[in-house]
């Protein structure tokens, strides 16, 4: 299958790998969490993880294994796993993996709440240095002989910094350290990162491939690029025959496992049936969200707008080498006479609501919402002015959306 396009693919794997009861073309999902073995041994060996199989839920269930394999071949990886949200992905990877006196180099544009994570890392004993990922060299200067791990996101949010993968990859190649990447922002239809040699791609599922604001998920898949053998963290009880599941074989047991934000089989198949449509949905929000961006652009109550699919972005050459579409996040800076509250308000289309990768557009005033706790030194540390909007553009047609903006600014 892996010679078939993208939604082919994706929408005719689930059938090939896996076994689906009655010819049912969804995973059944069960309410079971526990499973029951006729045979003692069978028990036994499928928890030393020499049989396939479920124990309890915590750990696995059918359709979690299935939104896992779907999602590793996807990105032609090694394997994947899912967790309750995007946050529980990340928070569970980094526990499993560093440890206290580890240094790792962190995005100084990342998500709030991995930026406020990265607090308890460091409470936690974890060194951490945060960086201007645009540009490979402030990484380069960084690194330590404990930098156990490079983490940064594809395209940041609010401001749209897009982070020097390629650069990155060869970086961390040469040290030999984890490359960890969020790539929510660009979905493996838009981003191919085995390309700039990512190691680990979490993302939160809850975005694009949810896709419609009812369900929360979480994934984490190895490339399959790292060679964990020299990586001094990997418990011995976790060095498995095959070497290349070390990484996620103590994710699954350290992270998944004893910290338990495991994805529930309820929400594993409301997010496979969101990614069958992942390329259809990115697409018509990635072209909104380039016609939009270009509209407000040149509108006189719109002082900046923040996109990497304009050509005046600082990352747009970066961004046109990694993405084949430059993403549904932008943001605006309006006119210093105009208020963002009163804009906002005037808006009938867009929703006013945080939350991102939706199929309806929303918009959020961002310094007073999601950057609040960050105080505005912060704020200024990462780009984020005090009047920034942030629009996560959805599938509408796209005259509509224009024309609710259009009214929304022309009231100021
Ligand atoms: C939303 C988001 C997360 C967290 O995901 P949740 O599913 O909300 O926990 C992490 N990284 C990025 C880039 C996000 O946009």
């Amino acid at each position: 299958m892996t010679n078939k396009g993208f939604t082919t693919q994706l929408i005719h794997a689930d059938r090939q790998l896996n076994t689906i009861e009655h010819g049912g073309v969804h995973t059944s999902t069960t309410q079971s969490v526990l499973f029951n073995f006729d045979r003692a041994q069978d028990l036994i060996d499928v928890f030393q993880g020499k049989q396939a199989g479920h124990v309890y839920s915590r750990s696995s269930s059918g359709a979690v294994t299935a939104l896992q394999n779907m999602l590793n071949q996807l990105e032609g990886g090694v394997g994947a796993l899912c967790f309750s949200t995007g946050m529980a992905a990340i928070a569970s990877t980094l526990f499993s993996l560093i440890r206290a006196g580890d240094h790792i180099i962190v995005s100084r544009f990342l998500f709030g709440n991995s930026r406020s994570f990265m607090n308890t890392l460091a409470d936690l004993g974890v060194q951490i240095s945060f960086v201007d990922v645009t540009d490979v060299r402030c990484i380069e200067a960084l690194y330590q002989p404990n930098t156990k791990m490079v983490f940064c996101e594809t395209i940041a949010n609010p401001v749209t910094q897009v982070s020097d993968c390629e650069a990155i990859g060869r970086f961390c190649q040469e040290k030999n350290i984890v490359f960890m990447l969020d790539t929510t922002m660009t979905p493996c239809y838009i981003f191919d990162a085995k390309k700039v040699h990512a190691s680990l791609l979490v993302s939160s599922l809850t975005k694009y491939v949810g896709g419609h604001g009812n369900v929360l998920g979480g994934a984490v898949v190895d490339s399959g690029l790292y060679d964990w053998q020299t990586f001094s963290n990997i418990h011995a009880e976790y060095r498995v025959a095959d070497t290349s599941q070390w990484g996620l074989t103590q994710i699954k047991k350290r992270g998944l496992r004893d910290i338990g934000a495991t994805l529930s089989p309820d929400s594993a198949s409301r997010l496979s049936i969101g990614l069958e449509t992942l390329a259809l949905r990115m697409s018509r929000a990635c072209d909104n969200a380039l016609q939009l961006a270009t509209w407000l652009n040149s509108h006189e109550k719109v002082d900046k707008v923040y996109y990497p699919g304009l050509a005046d972005h600082p990352q747009h050459f970066i961004a046109r080498s990694l993405f084949s579409e430059f993403g549904a996040i932008l943001s605006i800076e309006l006119a210093p006479d105009a208020d963002p509250c009163v804009f906002l308000d005037r808006l009938q289309l867009v929703l006013c609501a945080t939350h991102l990768g939706d199929t309806r557009t929303l918009a959020l005033p961002v310094a007073s919402t999601i950057y609040y706790e960050n105080g505005p030194d912060g704020r200024a540390d990462m780009g984020i002015a005090e009047n920034l909007i942030r629009i996560s553009v959805g599938i509408e047609d796209i005259d509509d959306l224009i024309a609710d903006f259009e009214q929304g600014l022309n009231a100021q």
